[in-house]
């Protein structure tokens, strides 16, 4: 391999470590159906760059990735290295394009160094703003949050909004983006008492609940009392049902995520109340990022004024060490995060 600057040589190790899937999970994953493996680090080919990975991304969607079974993209493969988000710094380089010393987004995390396909690898800047957040804020979550929102769900200036999971990577930013475009009212749930507050003392919501704290359908009903207008909906079950109930006519409902199943063996019955779309003329609708990369420059340019302006706030919670990967995986589904959850490697 031959780095294609003049940048010093970064050393590589002969061996590194990446998370490996050994065994499907039947309900919550186990630390069982996982290892951390140590392997020969990969050499890139032709057209390929080796990266150092600095931060990975772990996400919900994961979680059905380790299922047996294309859905919208395919299973993790047993005893191989997963795959996700991952932002770091290329090493060595055989493409003309991209040069030792650029920092790149890819989708080979869960391991320390990963051999990606130069075309593969979107060059990200350090310098615009911190690299962890072209997996949060300025990627992937940011981006579902702006489509689900502004495209899915039609926001449109004084609509009521109720956004689930909204202390959340995609939730908070969700809340924060109909606020700037002229909700009226932006309501949010979280699972403790902390979160409520950061909804409503620092993402400016108007108002939010700790679902953990009493009937969700009552909760929502005392803090939307003229019903709402749009749902973005990252949870599922009785969230779901409780904005159906609370929908007021023509609203719209995005559906993003369902993480109060994704752990479930076998899936509840749906709301009960799904006539109720009947009379309101509501609107559910799911959706996936990928179908709307198109509107990338729009967010971009919308989402970096906001944070230039501090006008949208961002959390994290940063777990270090490429061992803790699988623990911060489990901690995003039982809701220990607060914003994005990046694993930073050394
Ligand atoms: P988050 O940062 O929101 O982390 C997940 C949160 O879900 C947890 O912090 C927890 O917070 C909450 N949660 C966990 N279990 C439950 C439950 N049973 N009931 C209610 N809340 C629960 O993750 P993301 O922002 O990355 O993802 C949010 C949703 O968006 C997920 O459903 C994900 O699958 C989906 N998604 C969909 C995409 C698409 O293209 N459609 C793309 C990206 C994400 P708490 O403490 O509040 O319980």
């Amino acid at each position: 391999m031959s780095p294609t600057s003049g940048a010093a040589p970064h050393p590589v190790p002969a061996t590194s470590r990446a998370w490996h899937l050994v065994r499907r999970p039947h309900g919550w994953p186990q630390p069982t159906d996982v290892a951390l493996r140590e392997e020969a680090t990969p050499e890139p080919g032709p057209g390929q760059v080796l990266v150092h990975n600095r931060h990975l991304s772990v996400d919900p969607y994961m979680r059905g990735r380790m299922n047996a079974g294309r859905t919208y993209i395919d299973a993790f493969e047993l005893d191989r290295p997963m795959e996700g988000a991952a932002v770091g710094e290329v090493i060595a380089s055989n493409d003309e394009g991209v040069a030792v010393g650029d920092h790149v987004l890819h989708f080979l995390g869960w391991r320390e160094y990963a051999v990606v396909n130069a075309r593969a690898a979107v060059k990200v800047d350090p310098d615009l703003a911190p690299l962890s957040a072209y997996l949060g804020v300025l990627g992937m979550t940011g981006l579902t949050a702006y489509a689900g929102l502004l495209r899915v769900a039609e926001l449109k200036e004084g609509d009521t909004v109720f956004v689930s999971g909204a202390a959340g990577a995609v939730g908070s930013q969700a809340g924060q983006i109909a606020r700037l475009k002229g909700a009226a009212r932006v309501i949010g749930s979280a699972g403790s008492d902390e979160k409520v507050r950061l909804l409503t003392e620092e993402y400016g919501f108007d108002a939010a609940f700790n679902y953990r704290s009493g009937s969700v359908r009552e909760l929502l009903e005392a803090a939307a009392p003229d019903g709402i207008d749009v749902y973005f909906d990252n949870v599922g079950g009785d969230h779901l049902e409780a904005a159906i109930g609370s929908l007021n006519r023509d609203g719209r409902i995005a559906v993003c995520g369902m993480i109060s199943v994704y752990n479930d063996t076998e899936l509840p019955p749906g709301p009960r109340n799904l006539p109720r779309l009947i009379q309101t003329r509501g609107r559910i609708q799911g959706f996936l990022v990928g179908d709307h990369y198109d509107l990338q420059p729009q967010f971009v340019q919308d989402v970096g004024g906001w944070l230039r302006s501090g006008e949208l706030r961002y959390r994290e919670t940063v777990v270090k060490g490429i061992e803790h990967a699988f623990d911060a995986f489990l901690g995003v589904l039982r809701g220990d995060s607060t914003g994005k959850m990046i694993v930073t490697l050394d």
